[in-house]
């Protein structure tokens, strides 16, 4: 199924929305060395991007040897440490999303974040919840990516909405992650890579992944507005047939 005939668009948050992943990878670093603890290489934690903050925290706790105590206080340090950092949404992805709705799509969140990590980058970079018909977050629901059953309820949502999971399409940055978890789902997902940092386009393509599906980070609004193009052409299309 073509991307234009696709009804509800399912968006990652961090390096899909907001190209956070070399500053997360900073705020992790700054976190380690406030503590006094060993660094971590860059790419053990590209590796493993994509996780719940707390796991990932358990993993690289492991990996420098930190204590449980030193584990818990990461994770306690991560919210302010974040503010610190400038993520942003940029303004021609915010505007792009909100064609979507204009163009009566659906547009969905769906992230490894916890509440309470959402609320605070949606604060700080701006982001009104209200640009998405639905949101989940770790909190929400109990099973999370690369797990598929993460889209059971937006395929209920879509359900009840009178479409199908065929018609939902997730754009995402991780093949361990991301990927994974639309293959993983009962019905595979439709799936959309997005390079920013964690897998590149050589890796999205190997994993399988189209090459007219891999998009690099700032392509995203106008790869959105191509397809709204499409829709939009074929729609008129239609009308003038009726007319005749
Ligand atoms: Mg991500």
């Amino acid at each position: 199924m073509d991307l234009d005939q696709k009804k509800f668009f399912i968006f990652d948050l961090d390096g899909v929305l907001v190209d956070s992943t070399r500053l997360s990878c900073q705020k992790v670093e700054l976190i380690l060395e406030r503590l006094g603890l060993p660094s971590i290489p860059r790419s053990f934690l590209i590796k493993h991007w994509g996780m719940k903050m707390s796991d990932m925290f358990n993993l690289i706790g492991k990996e420098i040897g930190a204590s449980q105590g030193e584990i818990k206080t990461m994770n306690e340090m991560e919210p302010q440490v974040s503010l610190e950092l400038p993520y942003i949404f940029p303004r021609e992805n915010f505007e792009a999303l909100l064609s979507l709705r204009l163009l009566e799509y659906y547009v969905g969140l769906l992230t490894s974040r916890s509440n309470a990590s959402l609320q605070q980058v949606m604060t700080q970079t701006g982001m009104p919840s209200s640009l998405f018909h639905k949101v989940q977050t770790t909190d929400h629901w109990p099973h999370h990516k690369p797990s598929g059953r993460a889209f059971g309820p937006f395929a209920n949502w879509a359900a009840a909405h009178g479409f199908r999971p065929e018609h939902m399409v997730y754009f995402g940055d991780t093949i361990s992650q991301d990927l994974r978890a639309t293959q993983n789902y009962e019905w595979p997902i439709d799936f959309v890579g997005v390079v920013s940092g964690v897998n590149t386009r050589e890796e999205f393509l190997d994993a399988g992944v189209q090459l007219c599906r891999i998009i690099d980070f700032a392509d995203l609004p106008n790869f959105l507005y191509k397809i709204m193009r499409q829709k939009t052409e074929i729609q008129s299309k239609l009308k003038t047939k009726v007319k005749i």
